[in-house]
């Protein structure tokens, strides 16, 4: 509804953070028609009421046909925040992974930048004189009472629903202005900067300050402390933190006061991003290896002809040294860095190792950071004199608003982390880094002592170019690996708990040694279910379709798909019986076993029911590095790339739950988990021990381990992927269609099968997968095989189509479509 259209000259296409099918267009109020560029956020309704921030996607010199259009309320930056690459690179996403750009941009923009909070109106000074409607005039009279009016105020003093046209009059009128919360989502952290005057910046003056200061002893001093900390006469000059000069001896506040009055100081606020800076000088870098040298050689030729390389090096090869030569190739080219990692939680240790020799010019930045601390760096990054060259994050790092990305690492290439399941956009960011390194022709390096099948795959048909490195540093040998039966154990009865017995003699002897060990067991597997052992009852979560997990620590049953949570019952809730057991492999079961196998070792537990908080992970890795603990008992956490001097011996507690998982990529996973968790084992100048239980010892995964055999795991693999159509030779798409009622989603998969299968696609399913419910909703799944070469594009249009099909049903409509292109 627009009632001004006439004076309209400009229309915006704009995207809003919520799943529309398209940019939505607005009309460009006059006072923005001659600066309001893409990329700048504004403020639009949506609907009825809904207000949001929008990002503006492009400027329209014609209205659209067929409607009428709303206008913008008010635009909030003068500048675009967001730069036309990004929103190409949003739009790659989309269509590649099949949402819509607006779930992109909540997922890509901090949320301080997209508060979609209330617009605040305010009465202008002076109300200008002009002639008022009577609902026009009975709002203006409300800024009598109220500071400012929300819309909801105006609605309930209208007794109508859309006030959008009143208030967009009053705004015309220029009676009153819209201010946007969003405005102040973000606040920037200022810090007490004390400096010289311009008067008093100058030695004549200086001296004479100095003299008329002899009867102020303590003044001098400060005035002393200043110079010295400014390094006015040690050619650095630097600015001085009113912190740092009052934590010098005998400076008070007193002190400065008495000099800003005397017009020595001034007290400036600065803008500071909250990052520490170290102030350490640049370490020069480690001489490579021969190897290393050669490594490095071969890459840079490979980026001469723009082709991304694999860099396939053993654990310990100094993947990391060479990362550093190729950064600092990269800076000195004026251009910035983006190191991305799968775990935020790794980002400690790589920071201290990268500071020495880049101090200063690292920014980091993850989703754990609070939302000031992400817009900060996304602001640092947005200018173009960044004093960020590297940008050290995990996947939503891709998000930032670089300038001149010249290069991309993407370290242990083949982790699953790299993948987002939930929610759209269900993107792989190892995969998007190469598209997004072509916006900028930057190079990509994607490193691995594990590769994933589909990148080394990639390095062999020549898309990549592949560098190795054999070698481990320092010649450090490979761990050993020993493969415990747990079948003979058992039979033989030398089973504690989940320990053989030769599990707890090599943890006795390394404790012995004071050497440290790590307990690994897979997330998959650590459920600990409880049944009663009288009726076999097992307590379910009534949201979804399986079984609780058993928490000690806190006493309850918990779901681990949707948080459920109820007290541990004292008695079977079917048979009333009291014998409840526990069955099955929780690590908090495991640390607690191990405990009373071994009372005075100092044990850990590192899963994701430890590292919730904030700097959990960091501080459990501190005492572990430490050597305040002697064991860390873990999940899949404990296998990434942690690099410890100490740990002499790595335990598998059961390898077949990774074997045996129903998925494709089951033997690659648990080649890769076994493979990196060994790497942790005996770093520097000892051979470490690693021990495998299993009740299948001889499974071909293990003897692929056993032997480090990675080029035999993947001829197999290949193979078995290429018989059976799946990545690299086949494309998946997968769908999962959720509704509250089991038979309207099961209709609807059903009907949308159906429809696909008119469209000649290769099909498996509808069916239902492994947890068939999940927080009350029923779940359907179907999977697309694609030979590769055929267009993706017209595939994807089916699907589309399909769905769209589907939907003419009525009862379809409340089935939603849950896309996962290349789902992990
Ligand atoms: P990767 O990333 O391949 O697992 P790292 O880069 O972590 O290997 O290297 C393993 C260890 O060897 C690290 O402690 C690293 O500092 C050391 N190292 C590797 N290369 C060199 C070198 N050229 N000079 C000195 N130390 C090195
Ligand atoms: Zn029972
Ligand atoms: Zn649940």
């Amino acid at each position: 509804m627009n009632i001004f259209h006439e004076s309209y000259a400009l229309w915006a296409e704009v995207i809003v953070p919520i799943a529309l099918p398209k940019p939505l267009t607005y009309a460009v109020p006059e006072r923005y028609v001659t600066n309001l560029k893409p990329g700048c956020r504004v403020v639009v309704s949506v609907g009825k009421q809904k207000i949001y921030t929008a990002i503006v996607y492009r400027i329209l010199k014609n209205p659209p046909d067929g409607f009428d259009v709303k206008s913008i309320l008010e635009r909030i930056d003068e500048y675009p925040v967001v730069t036309e690459r990004q929103i190409e690179f949003w739009k790659w996403i989309a269509e590649y992974y099949m949402c819509t750009i607006g779930e992109v941009m909540s997922v890509a923009l901090p949320s301080a930048l997209r508060l979609s909070g209330e617009t605040h109106f305010f009465s202008a000074h002076p109300v200008p004189e002009v002639v008022l409607s009577d609902r026009e005039n009975a709002i203006m009279l409300m800024f009598q009472s109220k500071p400012y009016l929300t819309i909801d105020d105006v609605a309930k003093l209208l007794g109508i629903k859309t006030v959008q046209p009143v208030l967009n009059g009053l705004i015309q009128k220029k009676c009153i202005i819209a201010e946007q919360e969003m405005k102040k989502g973000f606040i920037p952290k200022t810090e007490s900067y004390i400096s010289l005057t311009s008067d008093s910046d100058n030695e004549d003056v200086l001296k004479q300050v100095f003299d008329d200061l002899v009867k102020a002893p303590a003044q001098l001093e400060t005035l002393m402390r200043f110079i010295h900390l400014s390094g006015r006469y040690t050619g650095k000059p630097r600015n001085v933190k009113k912190t740092e000069l009052l934590a010098c001896e005998k400076v008070s506040y007193q002190t400065i006061r008495e000099l800003i009055k005397k017009n020595v100081f001034e007290e400036k606020l600065i803008e500071v991003g909250r990052f520490h800076m170290s102030g350490k000088d640049e370490s020069a870098p480690y001489a490579l290896t021969d190897e290393q040298l050669q490594a490095y050689s071969n890459i840079q030729q490979a980026f001469l002809q723009k082709k991304t390389v694999l860099l396939y090096g053993v654990t310990s090869s100094g993947k990391t040294e060479v990362y550093v030569s190729l950064i600092r190739d990269c800076i000195k080219e004026g251009k910035q860095v983006l190191y991305l990692l799968p775990e935020i939680a790794l980002t400690s240790q790589l920071i201290q190792r990268l500071e020495k020799f880049f101090p200063d010019q690292i920014g980091v930045y993850h989703s754990r950071f609070n939302d000031h601390e992400r817009v900060e760096i996304w602001n640092t990054v947005l200018c173009n004199e960044s004093r960020f060259k590297i940008i050290l994050g995990a996947r939503s790092a891709l998000f930032l608003p670089y300038q001149n990305l010249g290069l991309i690492i993407v370290d242990e290439e083949h982790d699953a982390s790299y993948k987002q399941q939930d929610p759209a956009p269900r993107y792989n960011a190892r995969d998007a880094s190469i598209v997004l390194s072509k916006m900028f022709d930057a190079r990509v390096l994607l490193g691995s002592a594990t590769p994933s099948i589909e990148s080394f795959f990639n390095s062999q048909t020549g898309k990549y170019v592949r560098v190795e490195l054999n070698k481990r540093f320092g010649s450090i040998e490979l761990p050993q690996i020993t493969v415990v039966d747990l079948k003979k154990e058992h039979q033989h009865k030398r089973m504690q708990s989940f320990f053989s017995t030769t599990l707890i003699s090599e943890i006795q002897q390394a404790l012995e040694r004071r050497e440290q060990v790590i307990l690994f067991q897979n997330r998959r597997g650590y459920s600990l279910v409880v049944q009663c052992s009288d009726c076999g009852w097992i307590p379910s979560c009534k949201n979804c379709d399986i079984s609780l997990i058993y928490h000690k620590s806190s006493s309850q049953l918990r779901c681990h798909y949707c948080g459920y949570a109820e007290p541990m019952p004292d008695a079977c809730i079917s048979c009333g019986s009291v014998v409840v057991d526990q069955k099955g492999f929780g690590t908090e079961k495991i640390e607690d076993d191990l405990q009373q196998i071994f009372p005075t070792a100092r044990i850990a537990r590192l899963d994701l029911d430890t590292t919730r908080k904030k700097n959990a992970y960091q501080q459990l890795l501190q005492h572990f590095s430490d050597g305040t603990v002697d064991i860390l008992v873990g999940t899949q956490m404990v296998t990434k790339g942690l690099d410890f001097d100490r740990v002499s011996l790595v335990g598998i507690l059961h390898a077949d739950n990774l074997l045996h998982f129903p998925d494709f990529r089951a033997h690659e996973r648990a080649f890769q988990l076994m493979e990196q968790v060994s790497g942790r084992a005996g770093r520097r100048d000892k051979q470490g021990r690693v021990l495998i239980q299993t009740y299948h010892p001889t499974h071909q995964v293990i003897s692929q381990v056993l032997r480090h055999d990675y080029l035999s795991l993947y001829a197999q693999e290949l193979n078995e992927r290429q018989q059976f159509h799946y990545p690299p030779f086949y494309k998946l798409i997968e769908i999962v269609l959720k509704a509250r009622d089991y038979n309207e989603v099961k209709d609807a998969a059903k009907q949308f099968a159906f429809n696909l299968q008119q469209q000649s696609l290769m099909i498996y399913g509808p069916e239902v997968p492994p947890v068939g419910r999940i927080r009350n909703q029923f779940l359907f799944r179907l999977l697309i095989k694609m030979e590769t070469g055929i267009s993706y594009q017209l595939v994807k249009e089916m699907i589309s189509n399909a769905i769209i099909a589907t939907r003419k049903n009525e009862a379809a409509r409340r089935v939603s479509f849950h896309i996962d292109v290349d789902p992990c």
